[in-house]
């Protein structure tokens, strides 16, 4: 089995042999770009060295002569003091992990070569920094002796020498910066291996390694990359960025990755290497400035972007130096990119005819989508802007400010919103941002490991706000004079850079052109309807306004809910009488058909899904425990004010200047000088007390099983016929004024077609005289939810009055699985998911082995009944990606969700459809 592949040998599909890192760099190279030769050790090679704990003989026989070849393409000798090829050694897994392994740069020196090279004097700054740099990171990587105790020598050196940037040293310091790295060395008991190839073999076996670091695993396991994929290592022949002033190193995105517009973007440093670009040690030029400090570069730069971009069909992140005027190309992948940016790329790329409307379909994630959704800043709201830094990731956040990784996990573990605030971040912080509403730094530009993190998970980031100084040990930080203490809230805008201090109301976007166009096509290609969930004007309007093509459950009961309705309802409820309950429902009427007639309207062209009514009446009423203490506040109050009467001395002996009660005591004081005995309403006391009566006359062991839905329209009837009435009429009125309107009457809790057919007797009686009153025909159509087992095994009859189903997924899994929805979610899903027993909660992610099931086998009959049969999703699952899918898969002709998920509804439709 080949272990080693030139890159001229290797290609891009070859990513999982090669990892990749390396598979890019070989297709890179077939295309001609600039790229230093080098070579790829295969990621089988990588397992199988974790496995066995040693470099196999065929590897090392396979690595000598790809660097003979190495050798001839560059004119250099590994090892050789007077022409020495340097080599880096480089991590890269299939799936890429950005920072995550380890590195080794300039590799293939030793103290005699280097000293053999440095008597040229034109060499010697040169040579000696890459060997005090090759010292720092094998040492590191390999040797496990700490970064930091380098770097403080050498900014000790440097304050000696009074300089502030690396490069400024002389050789003569860089020499003895090498001399104290030794001592270091020593100090730690460590050797570095005094041949160049035992420290290429050291170096690869600590690239393997690093494959299983804690970091790694934790990176993996959040981002979903299967533990046993190996990382396969690059050997690469050096270019110096740090040769001279006409060297340099930096990173460039073909596309910005932040809003996604075609412009280069990226950052770059002069007299630098690599790793200087992300340690933050230096600011970073952007880009643009290159255009002036070397035109063409920055052209050849151009050039080479658009080159690469149009060859992987995506927007690329790219790694490049320069030296001495020349320009290699390190690395490309696949850019990271906002949701913003990831739509719009997607979306400007099939105008540039780059990529077809499919691929750009199926490239969006349902997540961008998603995370479109994040709040802004309320344009209304009224806030003062403490730091402005870089607007790394957007979206707005609010949170308690935390400056510790691990603090901050837990806290956000526990749903608290946290605010991860940090100098900057390393890969060592990965669950902190995870965990947070959103990163803040001080430190570090577009490109610093905070922001490319958090835009890779969507969440907020503000980076290098350079005047917040943070105070560790006083866990604080300031802005000039304000002082932010751990656990203060502070509010950040990834989108505008800006830091403020407090709680800023949020509101949720709207959606950009791109998105909207993406949507379209979306709508272009998808099967399944997308219709939402809306029981007032405005959230119809809403609904209509993200895309929804009409709702699917229109909840009546929240429309009685509404301040002007609620006393009439609760006259409904208490009325001791059939008349008068009627009465109080000829009230009800209008107020619900004005509802009706608003939806509907908005919703013109479009189905309306009414349901009636579904929740038990207790639900209208006070709760149990409220009302109780209501009424003995009332009968305490009527006891104090009688004593009081009986023995007025009593408010004598309360004496205001006992200091602990002054206060209370004079509350009280005041209170009964205010009220009188005779003040206290004993029409409000019995009211109170029949409410009670009621309630408890209503209470059931278990209300959502009990008396609602169908049953409560059958046992009162005069409620479905008030809201059967109330749809018609405002029907027949839309209708007389020309208006398109398409209402559909849904009847809840349905499990037997008796009570189907009682109910829909009640809809054609009233649908006559109504008809006759207003003297048009009024056409809505009729149907059932289906949330009961029996009705699904009852489909096949149901379906012989019912034009439509909708399943209402809520109340059906809950129904499947016996399971209590709220007690479920708090008391036992989650340890079930956790330990493997269920794969997931089934209130938010279909079941389609139980669940699933049970709907295929309805769709089957009552299609077997009526072949027209429109069958529809209504639960919270309508608007959660796999469950669309699987929708689409067994015929369900559309899905409803609340207004916030139609767009993603509406990706996850077209996705389906594409993928089938
Ligand atoms: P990471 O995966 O952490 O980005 P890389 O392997 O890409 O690690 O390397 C780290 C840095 O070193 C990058 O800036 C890269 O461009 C630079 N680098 C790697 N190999 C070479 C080389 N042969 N010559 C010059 N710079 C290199
Ligand atoms: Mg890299
Ligand atoms: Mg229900």
């Amino acid at each position: 089995m080949k272990k080693v592949y030139l890159f001229q040998e290797g290609k891009r599909e070859m990513g999982a042999v090669l990892g990749n890192k390396g598979a890019q760099l070989c297709e890179m190279s077939r295309m001609g770009i600039p790229v230093p030769p080098g070579f790829v050790i295969t990621t089988k090679t990588c397992v199988e060295y974790l496995r066995k704990k040693r470099l196999p003989k065929p590897l090392k026989n396979e690595i000598s002569q790809a660097l003979e070849v190495l050798e001839r393409q560059t004119g250099k000798k590994f090892g050789d003091a007077k022409n020495p090829l340097l080599v880096s050694v480089r991590s890269g897994a299939p799936i890429s992990m950005p920072g995550m392994m380890d590195t080794i740069l300039n590799i293939g020196l030793t103290d005699e070569m280097v000293e053999h090279i440095a008597r040229n004097r034109k060499q010697q700054k040169w040579i000696y920094d890459c060997y005090r740099r090759f010292i720092q990171m094998f040492s590191d990587v390999v040797l496990g002796v700490p970064r930091e105790e380098f770097e403080r020598e050498l900014a000790r050196i440097k304050k000696r020498e009074g300089v502030e940037k690396d490069y400024e040293l002389s050789p003569k310091a860089l020499k003895e910066v090498i001399g104290r790295y030794s001592k270091i060395l020593k100090k730690h008991g460590v050797t570095i291996p005094p041949t160049p190839e035992e420290q290429l073999y050291a170096a690869i076996v600590s690239v393997f390694e690093s494959w299983n670091t804690p970091r790694a695993k934790k990176y993996r396991e959040i981002n979903n990359i299967p533990p046993d994929l190996g990382t396969g290592v690059v050997v690469q022949a050096m270019v110096y960025g740090n040769k001279n002033e006409r060297s340099g190193t930096g990173v460039v995105f073909t596309r910005n990755p932040a809003n996604g517009k075609k412009e280069m973007y990226g950052e770059y440093l002069m007299y630098a290497q690599g790793e200087d670009i992300v340690s933050g040690a230096r600011t970073p030029h952007p880009i643009h400035h290159l255009k002036e400090e070397l035109p063409s570069i920055y052209t050849q730069l151009r050039k080479i972007c658009r080159k690469v971009e149009h060859h992987f069909k995506d927007m690329q992140d790219m790694e490049f130096t320069i030296q001495d005027g020349t320009l290699y190309i390190l690395q490309t992948r696949t850019g990271k990119r906002t949701a913003a940016a990831a739509i719009k790329i997607a979306v400007d790329m099939v105008k540039e005819k780059l990529i077809t409307k499919k691929e750009a379909l199926l490239r969006v994630k349902t997540s961008d989508i998603e995370k479109m959704l994040h709040p802004i800043i309320d344009p209304k709201a009224d806030y003062t802007v403490i730091a402005h830094g870089l607007n790394a990731s957007p979206g707005a956040a609010s949170g308690k400010v935390i400056f510790d990784t691990d603090k901050a996990a837990a806290a956000g573990k526990q749903g608290q919103k946290v605010i991860l605030v940090r100098e900057e971040t390393t890969p060592d912080d990965i669950h902190g941002v995870a965990y947070s509403q959103g990163v803040l730094t001080t430190r570090g530009g577009m490109t610093s490991h905070a922001a490319v993190v958090a835009r890779g998970m969507g969440k907020p980031c503000v980076v290098g706000c350079e005047a917040i100084r943070i105070h560790r040990n006083k866990k604080q930080c300031s802005i000039g004079s304000i002082i932010i203490r751990e656990g203060d809230i502070i509010t950040i805008d990834g989108s505008t850079g800006e830091v403020i201090k407090g709680e800023v109301p949020l509101i949720p976007p709207r959606y950009t052109a791109a998105t909207k166009q993406l949507l379209s096509w979306a709508d272009e290609v998808k099967k399944l309807g997308v219709r939402a969930n809306a029981s007032t004007p405005e959230g119809a309007q809403l609904a209509r306004e993200l895309g929804a093509k009409g709702i699917g459950l229109c909840r009546t009961e929240r429309m009685f809910n509404a301040s002007d309705r609620l006393p009439i309802m609760r006259e409904m409820i208490l009325a001791q009488t059939r008349k008068e309950r009627k009465k109080a429902l000829e009230k009800l009427l209008p107020l619900q058909k004005n509802d009706f007639k608003k939806i509907l309207r908005i919703m013109e062209s479009l189905p309306v899904t009414i349901r009636l009514l579904d929740i038990p009446l207790h639900e209208f009423l006070p709760s149990h425990e409220e009302l109780l203490q209501e009424i003995n506040y009332l009968r305490d109050f009527k006891a104090v004010m009688k004593a009081m009467q009986e023995f007025p001395h009593i408010l004598h002996l309360l004496d205001p200047k006992l200091e602990e009660y002054a206060e209370p005591i004079e509350r009280f004081l005041n209170e009964m000088k205010k009220k009188r005995y005779q003040d206290v309403d004993e029409k409000l006391l019995e009211e109170k007390t029949a409410i009670l009566a009621k309630v408890r006359s209503l209470e059931e062991v278990n209300p959502m099983l009990g008396h609602r839905g169908v049953r409560l329209g059958i046992t009162y009837p005069e409620i479905y016929e008030m809201q059967i009435r109330a749809i018609y009429e405002a029907s027949a009125e839309l209708i007389k004024e020309g208006v398109d309107i398409h209402p559909e009457i849904m009847v809840p809790q349905v499990c037997t077609a008796q009570e189907l057919k009682w109910v829909f007797r009640r809809v054609r009686k009233i649908a006559r005289e109504v008809e006759h009153k207003y003297g048009i025909k009024i056409p809505i159509k009729f149907g059932t939810m289906i949330e009961v087992v029996r009705a699904c095994m009852r489909a096949g009859k149901l379906a012989e009055v019912a034009e439509f189903f909708s399943f209402g997924t809520n109340d059906l899994s809950q129904a499947t699985f016996s399971f209590s929805r709220e007690d479920a979610e708090n008391k036992f899903l989650p340890l079930y998911t956790k330990r493997g027993i269920l794969q997931d909660n089934p209130f938010a992610i279909l079941d389609q082995k139980g669940v699933g099931r049970l709907m295929m086998i309805t769709i089957e009959w009552g299609r077997k009944t009526r072949p027209d049969l429109k069958i529809g999703v209504c639960g919270e699952q309508g608007g959660e990606p796999s469950s669309i899918h699987f929708c689409h898969k067994i015929g369900i002709d559309y899905v409803s969700c609340s207004p916030f998920r139609v767009a993603v509804a509406r990706l996850a439709a077209a996705q389906a459809a594409l993928e089938n």
